[in-house]
Protein backbone atom coordinates (compact mmCIF):
# COMPACT_ATOMS: atom_id res chain seq x y z
CA UNK A 1 0.00 0.00 0.00
CA UNK A 2 1.67 3.53 -0.70
CA UNK A 3 0.75 6.58 0.36
CA UNK A 4 0.34 8.18 3.84
CA UNK A 5 -1.78 7.14 6.95
CA UNK A 6 -5.57 8.09 6.54
CA UNK A 7 -7.98 8.50 9.56
CA UNK A 8 -9.34 4.78 9.04
CA UNK A 9 -5.80 3.11 9.07
CA UNK A 10 -4.13 5.03 11.99
CA UNK A 11 -7.67 4.17 14.18
CA UNK A 12 -7.38 0.21 13.25
CA UNK A 13 -3.71 -0.04 14.04
CA UNK A 14 -4.21 1.49 17.66
CA UNK A 15 -7.21 -0.77 17.55
CA UNK A 16 -4.69 -3.94 16.62
CA UNK A 17 -1.56 -2.87 19.12
CA UNK A 18 -4.10 -1.96 22.07
CA UNK A 19 -3.28 1.91 22.04
CA UNK A 20 -5.88 4.16 23.86
CA UNK A 21 -4.27 7.54 23.49
CA UNK A 22 -3.14 9.13 26.66
CA UNK A 23 -3.18 12.48 27.66
CA UNK A 24 0.22 11.87 30.08
CA UNK A 25 2.26 11.43 26.77
CA UNK A 26 0.04 13.92 24.59
CA UNK A 27 -0.49 11.52 22.37
CA UNK A 28 -2.92 13.50 19.78
CA UNK A 29 -2.77 11.81 16.62
CA UNK A 30 -2.42 13.77 13.34
CA UNK A 31 -4.85 11.65 10.69
CA UNK A 32 -4.89 14.21 7.79
CA UNK A 33 -2.18 13.54 5.44
CA UNK A 34 -2.22 16.58 3.62
CA UNK A 35 -1.33 18.19 7.14
CA UNK A 36 1.70 16.05 7.28
CA UNK A 37 3.06 16.75 3.77
CA UNK A 38 2.24 20.62 4.29
CA UNK A 39 4.11 20.62 8.03
CA UNK A 40 7.49 18.35 6.03
CA UNK A 41 7.12 21.20 3.17
CA UNK A 42 7.69 23.99 5.85
CA UNK A 43 10.38 22.35 7.57
CA UNK A 44 12.23 22.44 3.67
CA UNK A 45 13.52 18.39 4.13
CA UNK A 46 16.04 18.06 1.75
CA UNK A 47 16.52 14.34 -0.37
CA UNK A 48 19.40 14.03 1.39
CA UNK A 49 18.37 14.92 5.24
CA UNK A 50 18.31 12.64 8.16
CA UNK A 51 15.69 13.93 9.49
CA UNK A 52 14.43 13.24 13.50
CA UNK A 53 10.75 12.92 14.54
CA UNK A 54 10.60 12.76 18.35
CA UNK A 55 7.32 11.14 18.97
CA UNK A 56 6.36 9.18 16.22
CA UNK A 57 3.49 7.89 17.21
CA UNK A 58 1.33 5.55 14.95
CA UNK A 59 3.74 7.20 12.11
CA UNK A 60 1.52 9.59 10.18
CA UNK A 61 4.03 12.46 9.91
CA UNK A 62 7.06 9.70 9.65
CA UNK A 63 6.03 8.47 6.15
CA UNK A 64 5.53 12.05 5.32
CA UNK A 65 8.91 12.54 6.35
CA UNK A 66 9.93 9.40 4.31
CA UNK A 67 8.95 10.37 1.28
CA UNK A 68 11.31 13.36 1.01
CA UNK A 69 14.20 12.59 3.64
CA UNK A 70 17.02 10.29 2.75
CA UNK A 71 16.44 8.76 6.15
CA UNK A 72 14.52 9.26 8.84
CA UNK A 73 15.47 8.36 12.91
CA UNK A 74 12.55 8.07 15.65
CA UNK A 75 12.56 8.78 19.40
CA UNK A 76 9.11 6.97 20.83
CA UNK A 77 8.75 6.12 24.31
CA UNK A 78 5.71 3.75 23.91
CA UNK A 79 6.80 0.43 23.32
CA UNK A 80 3.92 -0.59 21.47
CA UNK A 81 3.90 2.44 19.34
CA UNK A 82 7.50 2.32 18.39
CA UNK A 83 7.22 -1.81 17.91
CA UNK A 84 4.98 -1.11 15.17
CA UNK A 85 6.10 1.95 13.45
CA UNK A 86 8.53 -0.52 11.12
CA UNK A 87 5.48 -2.77 9.95
CA UNK A 88 3.58 0.08 9.40
CA UNK A 89 6.61 1.21 7.02
CA UNK A 90 6.91 -1.93 5.02
CA UNK A 91 3.38 -1.81 4.62
CA UNK A 92 3.69 1.33 2.83
CA UNK A 93 6.47 0.50 0.78
CA UNK A 94 8.82 2.39 2.20
CA UNK A 95 12.36 0.54 2.42
CA UNK A 96 13.03 -0.81 6.25
CA UNK A 97 16.50 0.18 6.02
CA UNK A 98 15.60 4.28 5.89
CA UNK A 99 14.15 4.46 9.20
CA UNK A 100 16.09 3.89 12.43
CA UNK A 101 13.76 3.42 15.88
CA UNK A 102 15.08 4.43 19.22
CA UNK A 103 12.68 3.16 21.86
CA UNK A 104 13.28 5.89 24.64
CA UNK A 105 12.48 8.80 26.62
CA UNK A 106 13.29 11.55 24.41
CA UNK A 107 14.00 13.58 28.01
CA UNK A 108 17.15 11.41 28.32
CA UNK A 109 18.39 10.82 25.00
CA UNK A 110 22.09 11.94 24.77
CA UNK A 111 22.96 10.10 21.64
CA UNK A 112 21.84 8.96 18.38
CA UNK A 113 23.10 6.33 16.05
CA UNK A 114 23.12 8.67 13.10
CA UNK A 115 23.45 12.66 13.38
CA UNK A 116 20.17 13.94 12.37
CA UNK A 117 20.10 16.98 9.85
CA UNK A 118 17.02 18.25 10.83
CA UNK A 119 14.27 17.89 13.10
CA UNK A 120 10.30 17.70 12.85
CA UNK A 121 8.08 16.40 15.20
CA UNK A 122 4.31 17.19 16.60
CA UNK A 123 5.66 17.13 20.23
CA UNK A 124 4.13 15.59 23.23
CA UNK A 125 3.31 19.17 24.41
CA UNK A 126 3.88 18.44 28.57
CA UNK A 127 7.44 18.53 27.75
CA UNK A 128 7.59 20.41 24.17
CA UNK A 129 9.99 23.45 25.34
CA UNK A 130 12.52 21.12 27.48
CA UNK A 131 12.76 18.73 24.70
CA UNK A 132 12.99 21.43 21.96
CA UNK A 133 15.91 23.06 23.92
CA UNK A 134 17.08 19.75 24.85
CA UNK A 135 17.77 18.68 21.22
CA UNK A 136 19.20 22.39 19.86
CA UNK A 137 21.79 21.70 22.81
CA UNK A 138 22.31 17.90 22.57
CA UNK A 139 22.40 17.75 18.69
CA UNK A 140 24.66 20.69 16.86
CA UNK A 141 24.01 18.48 13.33
CA UNK A 142 20.49 19.92 13.69
CA UNK A 143 20.53 22.70 11.19
CA UNK A 144 16.80 23.68 11.40
CA UNK A 145 13.44 22.41 12.17
CA UNK A 146 9.74 22.92 12.18
CA UNK A 147 7.75 21.51 15.70
CA UNK A 148 4.20 21.75 16.51
CA UNK A 149 3.46 22.69 20.09
CA UNK A 150 0.07 24.15 21.41
CA UNK A 151 -0.34 27.70 20.22
CA UNK A 152 0.36 29.42 23.81
CA UNK A 153 4.17 27.53 23.75
CA UNK A 154 4.76 28.39 20.26
CA UNK A 155 4.19 32.25 21.35
CA UNK A 156 6.31 31.62 23.67
CA UNK A 157 8.70 30.48 21.65
CA UNK A 158 8.84 33.13 18.91
CA UNK A 159 8.18 36.30 21.36
CA UNK A 160 10.11 39.52 21.68
CA UNK A 161 10.89 41.54 24.73
CA UNK A 162 7.97 43.88 25.34
CA UNK A 163 5.61 40.91 24.96
CA UNK A 164 3.50 39.01 27.66
CA UNK A 165 4.84 36.08 26.16
CA UNK A 166 8.03 37.02 26.05
CA UNK A 167 10.38 34.60 29.09
CA UNK A 168 13.06 32.12 29.74
CA UNK A 169 12.08 29.62 26.47
CA UNK A 170 11.95 33.21 24.19
CA UNK A 171 15.25 33.81 25.07
CA UNK A 172 16.83 30.65 25.34
CA UNK A 173 15.96 29.42 21.87
CA UNK A 174 17.54 32.51 20.52
CA UNK A 175 21.01 30.88 22.34
CA UNK A 176 21.05 28.19 19.48
CA UNK A 177 18.67 29.33 16.38
CA UNK A 178 16.23 32.14 14.90
CA UNK A 179 12.62 30.88 15.88
CA UNK A 180 9.64 32.53 14.14
CA UNK A 181 5.98 31.52 13.13
CA UNK A 182 5.37 28.59 10.77
CA UNK A 183 1.47 28.87 10.83
CA UNK A 184 -1.66 27.17 12.86
CA UNK A 185 -3.19 23.95 12.90
CA UNK A 186 -6.69 23.13 12.84
CA UNK A 187 -7.71 20.84 16.09
CA UNK A 188 -9.96 18.62 13.91
CA UNK A 189 -6.71 16.93 12.06
CA UNK A 190 -6.06 14.97 15.47
CA UNK A 191 -7.60 12.10 17.04
CA UNK A 192 -8.29 12.82 19.56
CA UNK A 193 -9.10 16.10 18.98
CA UNK A 194 -7.37 18.11 21.83
CA UNK A 195 -8.72 20.65 23.62
CA UNK A 196 -6.27 23.48 23.07
CA UNK A 197 -4.54 25.20 19.57
CA UNK A 198 -1.77 23.96 17.70
CA UNK A 199 1.53 26.31 15.96
CA UNK A 200 4.22 25.14 14.18
CA UNK A 201 7.32 26.90 15.29
CA UNK A 202 10.35 26.82 12.90
CA UNK A 203 13.73 27.37 14.10
CA UNK A 204 17.13 27.55 11.80
CA UNK A 205 20.30 27.67 14.09
CA UNK A 206 23.14 30.47 14.49
CA UNK A 207 26.58 30.36 14.94
CA UNK A 208 26.56 29.87 18.92
CA UNK A 209 26.76 33.05 20.97
CA UNK A 210 29.43 31.74 22.94
CA UNK A 211 31.22 28.34 24.91
CA UNK A 212 29.15 26.07 27.51
CA UNK A 213 30.49 27.52 30.31
CA UNK A 214 29.28 31.25 29.57
CA UNK A 215 25.85 29.74 28.47
CA UNK A 216 25.57 28.11 31.70
CA UNK A 217 26.14 31.03 33.40
CA UNK A 218 23.46 33.09 30.86
CA UNK A 219 21.11 30.71 31.71
CA UNK A 220 21.32 31.61 35.64
CA UNK A 221 20.82 34.50 34.89
CA UNK A 222 17.99 34.54 32.40
CA UNK A 223 16.36 31.73 35.35
CA UNK A 224 16.77 34.16 37.64
CA UNK A 225 15.43 37.20 36.09
CA UNK A 226 12.39 35.77 34.54
CA UNK A 227 11.41 33.84 38.19
CA UNK A 228 10.75 37.02 39.52
CA UNK A 229 9.49 38.65 36.20
CA UNK A 230 8.28 41.79 37.90
CA UNK A 231 11.48 42.86 39.70
CA UNK A 232 13.77 45.53 38.76
CA UNK A 233 17.09 43.51 37.08
CA UNK A 234 19.14 44.19 40.59
CA UNK A 235 16.94 42.82 43.15
CA UNK A 236 16.20 39.93 40.93
CA UNK A 237 19.78 39.08 40.41
CA UNK A 238 20.71 39.85 43.29
CA UNK A 239 20.85 36.36 44.95
CA UNK A 240 23.51 35.29 41.92
CA UNK A 241 26.16 38.64 42.41
CA UNK A 242 25.48 38.60 46.22
CA UNK A 243 23.32 41.60 47.05
CA UNK A 244 21.86 43.82 45.22
CA UNK A 245 24.67 46.52 44.84
CA UNK A 246 27.05 44.44 43.74
CA UNK A 247 24.46 43.13 41.08
CA UNK A 248 23.88 46.67 40.57
CA UNK A 249 27.55 47.34 39.75
CA UNK A 250 27.80 43.95 37.77
CA UNK A 251 24.80 45.06 35.51
CA UNK A 252 25.96 48.58 35.32
CA UNK A 253 29.21 47.49 33.77
CA UNK A 254 27.78 45.23 31.20
CA UNK A 255 26.00 48.33 30.11
CA UNK A 256 22.30 47.33 31.41
CA UNK A 257 20.28 49.25 32.86
CA UNK A 258 19.96 47.68 36.42
CA UNK A 259 16.50 49.78 37.29
CA UNK A 260 15.20 47.03 33.77
CA UNK A 261 13.41 44.44 34.18
CA UNK A 262 14.63 40.73 31.97
CA UNK A 263 11.73 40.91 30.23
CA UNK A 264 13.24 44.28 28.11
CA UNK A 265 16.38 42.50 27.70
CA UNK A 266 17.68 40.28 24.12
CA UNK A 267 20.28 37.55 24.62
CA UNK A 268 23.12 39.70 23.98
CA UNK A 269 22.24 41.89 26.96
CA UNK A 270 22.05 39.02 29.40
CA UNK A 271 25.57 37.66 27.93
CA UNK A 272 27.20 40.99 28.42
CA UNK A 273 25.65 40.54 32.60
CA UNK A 274 26.20 36.77 32.47
CA UNK A 275 30.04 37.51 31.47
CA UNK A 276 30.07 39.64 35.02
CA UNK A 277 29.71 36.49 37.19
CA UNK A 278 33.21 35.17 37.61
CA UNK A 279 33.90 30.98 38.65
N1 LIG B 1 3.92 12.28 15.47
C1 LIG B 1 2.65 11.65 15.76
C2 LIG B 1 1.57 12.35 15.00
O1 LIG B 1 1.77 13.51 14.65
O2 LIG B 1 0.52 11.75 14.78
C3 LIG B 1 2.34 11.61 17.26
C4 LIG B 1 2.44 12.92 17.99
S1 LIG B 1 1.82 12.89 19.63
C5 LIG B 1 1.42 14.61 19.85
C6 LIG B 1 3.25 12.76 20.68
C7 LIG B 1 4.03 11.44 20.61
O3 LIG B 1 5.16 11.55 21.50
C8 LIG B 1 3.27 10.21 21.06
O4 LIG B 1 3.52 9.17 20.15
C9 LIG B 1 3.87 9.87 22.44
O5 LIG B 1 3.82 8.49 22.75
C10 LIG B 1 5.30 10.36 22.27
N2 LIG B 1 5.97 10.76 23.52
C11 LIG B 1 5.42 11.29 24.64
N3 LIG B 1 6.36 11.56 25.55
C12 LIG B 1 7.55 11.19 24.99
C13 LIG B 1 8.90 11.21 25.46
N4 LIG B 1 9.22 11.66 26.66
N5 LIG B 1 9.86 10.74 24.62
C14 LIG B 1 9.56 10.27 23.38
N6 LIG B 1 8.29 10.22 22.90
C15 LIG B 1 7.31 10.68 23.69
Amino acid sequence: MSGLLGAAEIREIAARIGVNPTKKLGQNFVVDANTCRRIVKSADVLDTDIALEIGPGLGSLTLALLEVANEVIVVEIDERLAAELPNTVARHEFAAERLTVVTQDAMVVDNLPVAPTVLVANLPYNISVPVLLRFMEKFPTLRSGVVMVQSEVADRLVALPGSKNYGSPSVKATWWADMSSAGTVGRSIFWPVPNVDSSLVRFVRHEPAGDEALRLKTFAVIDAAFAQRRKMLRGALSELFGGSTAASEAITRAGVDPTSRGEALLLPEFIKIASQISL
